[in-house]
């Protein structure tokens, strides 16, 4: 039995579509996704439906609720709220209700899922170091956890102390936990455009993070024709 874990595909179906064939590829037999399926890219409806054809186990990300809401985005920078405003005229009652009912903390097997904080989850706040990080391990009750949020991946393993790991793969060892972000499929932030997700094997109790190349052109020209802003396009490419 092997997972395919991935999130913040934020509507980009090229990405999304390259983690899935990938996935396929390395003989994933289960798919899961912790959040932030909508916002910035063009092909939400898409990628919401896909996720709900596959009918595997979701997390609510901040995007996923922000866009369901009809709240001001004054606090927004313009660019979010412009890219904001437009999922939410996109999506319909049916793909609203579906994104309304997500859970912000799942557990999936013998492992939890969360978009961005075990101690927080609906606060929204960022793990960018072991202190954060120590936080989550505070309320993780399974050996394993993945999460995103970030878009950087990044191997958080816990026995006496907290330490992120240096690998992008890890061999699970008994009495340790880890806290694990899964990269982002649609938007990567850590300077590589390649899009990233995680692989778990549960036989042999091995989780790799992968990256990969996708067509990135067509999901710029998309954003582009869209309407929406051209950083949000541009910025794929930086991988930031
Ligand atoms: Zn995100």
């Amino acid at each position: 039995m092997k997972y395919a874990i991935f999130g913040d595909i934020h509507a980009n179906l090229e990405a999304f579509e390259a983690v899935l064939a990938d996935a396929a590829e390395m003989g994933c037999t289960d798919h899961v996704c912790v959040g932030d399926i909508v916002g910035y890219a063009a092909d939400p409806n898409r990628c919401l439906a896909i996720i709900r054809e596959m009918g595997c186990p979701v997390v609510k990300g901040n995007h996923d609720e922000e866009a369901i809401l009809h709240t001001s985005l004054e606090g927004l920078n313009p660019l979010a709220r412009h890219a904001m405003e437009w999922t939410r005229e996109q999506l319909n009652e049916d793909e609203c209700e579906f994104l309304g009912n997500l859970k912000l903390v799942r557990q999936v097997r013998d492992f939890t899922i969360v978009h961005a904080t075990l101690d927080t989850p609906g606060g929204w706040t960022y793990v960018t170091n072991k202190f954060d990080a120590m936080a989550s391990f505070s309320y993780q009750f399974t050996q394993l956890c993945f999460y995103g949020h970030t878009h950087t991946p990044r191997i958080y393993s816990k026995g006496d102390s907290v330490e992120p790991l240096e690998e992008m793969s890890v061999q699970l060892e008994m009495g340790r936990k880890y806290f694990i972000n899964v990269g982002s499929t649609g938007q990567p932030r850590d300077g590589d455009w390649r899009s990233s997700y995680a692989i778990y094997d549960v036989e042999n109790q091995e989780v790799t993070i992968r990256r990969l190349e996708y067509d990135i052109q067509t999901a710029q020209d998309k954003i582009i024709d869209a309407g929406l802003p051209e950083m949000l396009a541009h910025r794929l490419s930086l991988g930031k």
